[in-house]
């Protein structure tokens, strides 16, 4: 099954993309992640998503749709996640025909859905290893040893730019705006699911499950 994980900043996209890539072998589309790695590489992409990354507001359209359509010529015979795309209704037209070019289809519009205070909390307290990605909580998923990546032992434990508080504000404003809109267009489609995303990342994950084997 093919699908599309969609929700707010914090809904915890990330987290239970990674356990399907673990659990389920799919294979995984990040758009975030793409630019993080572009800005890191520093190449033209990146050069031209960070300024927009950094004020929490959406890297524009054709720049995100040029970028997926590079990566989907890899995805092969696997199944997907669309993780953090389509962002806007114009991205999810764009979707469509992309996905039409291959013969492909998406079965399950995914939303995991959190409120807003929540959203807020784990933002705010989010860590992120430099060496290895993984995620950690000031408060809720403290590594072992303080500012030390339990996965990879490194001492790079940092705040991306854009959890920071005046940031998130803009990227939840542009997530309301643009891509909420998203739930009625995938309904009107038939293929939308919401899965409650408050709770342990286990919890949340056995729902995600259970929609693939629908
Ligand atoms: P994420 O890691 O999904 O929270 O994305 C981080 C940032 O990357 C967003 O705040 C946007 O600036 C940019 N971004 C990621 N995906 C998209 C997209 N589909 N459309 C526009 N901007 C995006």
């Amino acid at each position: 099954m093919n699908i599309v994980l969609f929700g707010a900043p914090g809904a915890g996209k990330g987290t239970q993309s990674a356990l399907l890539v673990e659990k389920c072998e799919m294979f995984h589309i990040s758009t975030g992640d793409l630019f993080r790695e572009a800005i890191k590489n520093e190449s033209a992409l990146g050069v031209k998503a960070k300024s927009f990354m950094d004020q929490g507001k959406l890297v524009p359209d054709d720049v995100v749709v040029g970028m997926v359509e590079e990566v989907f010529e890899k995805v092969g015979d696997k199944d997907f996640i669309l993780d953090g795309f389509p962002r806007t209704a114009a991205q999810a037209e764009a979707l469509e025909s992309m996905l039409s070019r291959h013969s492909k289809k998406i079965d399950r519009a995914v939303f995991l859905s959190v409120p807003s205070d929540l959203l807020l909390k784990r933002l705010t307290g989010r860590r992120l290893c430099k060496e290895c990605g993984a995620v950690y909580h000031i408060q809720t998923k403290k590594p072992q040893k303080e500012g030390v990546c339990d996965l990879c032992q490194s001492s790079s434990l940092y705040q991306r730019e854009d959890d920071r508080e005046e940031v998130i504000s803009t990227r939840l404003q542009a997530y309301e705006n643009s891509t909420a809109p998203l739930v009625k267009y995938y309904k009107d489609k038939g293929q939308y699911v919401e899965i409650d995303g408050v709770g342990p990342s286990e919890e949340v994950f056995a729902q995600v499950k259970s929609v693939l084997v629908e």
